[in-house]
């Protein structure tokens, strides 16, 4: 039977999550996060959430996209390393060893193109293979295509984390009523496949294979704009990467996210908040949490 806690994250909860940093660490310490998406016209989602991940305190990132943002994402972002598909446009094949890295996030600005299917596909078989995976973030496209191939799942290692927006998440479990229907169901959905589901939004929810749901309490609704879930993606495929569980990544990236634009709310209007800004205030939302 499910559990029936509903939580509720407040700053202590997320505080004893959080680490300091180690005087005799290096950059190898704090993890290598892999974010892959990316497709004509949509580079801009591998940026923001390849920044939101550095800006996390991951030590390395390294980017894979099609290659025509190759240019663009070596100019704009010259700490990231980057990797690209034999495509211009959309992603069609992923390197072998990207099974290699500690933590992978991938859909964003990614298109549903049917070669970037197959693609995902080929890649959730050689997990099957191996015999520790990567932690892994489902987002965006990477969705949007599961929910197409609702079989692909049982390929998915147990724990991953997906972070639809609302429409992403009505593809995924068809469509509810009303707020109590669309947790319930995911529930139960998250407990049949063994996923964290991140169901985006105001006070965005965290749901547990187990049945507990963690109710954020920080953020505004300047977030909702254009890439904030981008940088939501970098933000937790960066605490996996440095070694937090899937849960403690999900709780502690979502409530880091909300603080940052919260605290970007001090001085920028919340009309006028752009991704951006979250991913340049996220130094002060670990500043607040120490
Ligand atoms: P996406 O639609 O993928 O760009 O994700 C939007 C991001 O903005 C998610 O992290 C949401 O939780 C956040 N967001 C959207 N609307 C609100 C809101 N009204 N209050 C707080 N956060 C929001
Ligand atoms: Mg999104």
């Amino acid at each position: 039977t499910l559990s029936t806690r509903y939580l509720y994250t407040q700053k202590e909860d997320v505080q004893i999550i959080a680490s300091p940093l180690s005087k005799f660490s290096h950059k190898g310490t704090y993890g290598h996060t892999y974010i892959v998406g990316g497709h004509y016209g949509s580079i801009g989602a591998i940026i923001l959430a390849s920044k939101a991940a550095l800006r996390t305190g991951c030590g390395l990132v390294t980017a894979y996209i099609p290659a025509c943002g190759y240019s663009i994402l070596q100019s704009v972002f010259p700490e990231a390393q980057v990797q690209t598909d034999p495509l211009e446009t959309h992603i069609s094949m992923f390197p072998e060893n990207i099974t290699d890295y500690q933590a992978v996030g991938i859909g964003m600005g990614m298109g549903t193109h049917q070669d970037t299917a197959g693609a995902l596909r080929k890649l959730l078989e050689w997990f099957r293979l191996k015999p520790k995976t990567p932690a892994l973030l489902f987002d965006a496209d990477a969705i949007n295509i599961l929910a197409k191939n609702p079989d692909w799942h049982a390929l998915i290692p147990p724990n991953s984390i997906l972070t639809p927006h609302p429409k992403e998440l009505e593809r995924l479990i068809g469509s509810w009523q009303e707020d109590f229907e669309k947790i319930e169901k995911v529930r139960d959905w998250s407990h049949r496949h063994e996923q964290i589901v991140v169901i985006k939004g105001a006070n965005t929810a965290i749901v547990l294979p187990d049945g507990t749901v963690h109710f954020n309490s920080t953020g505004n609704p300047g977030m909702a704009t254009g890439g904030s879930g981008d940088v939501l993606s970098g933000i937790i495929t960066s605490l996996l990467a440095q070694g937090h569980t899937a849960v403690d990544a999900a709780l502690l990236g979502v409530y880091l996210h909300g603080l940052a634009g919260d605290i970007a709310a001090l001085s920028i209007h919340e009309k006028s908040i752009t991704a951006t800004d979250i991913i340049t205030h996220l130094s002060g939302a670990w500043q607040h949490l120490q």
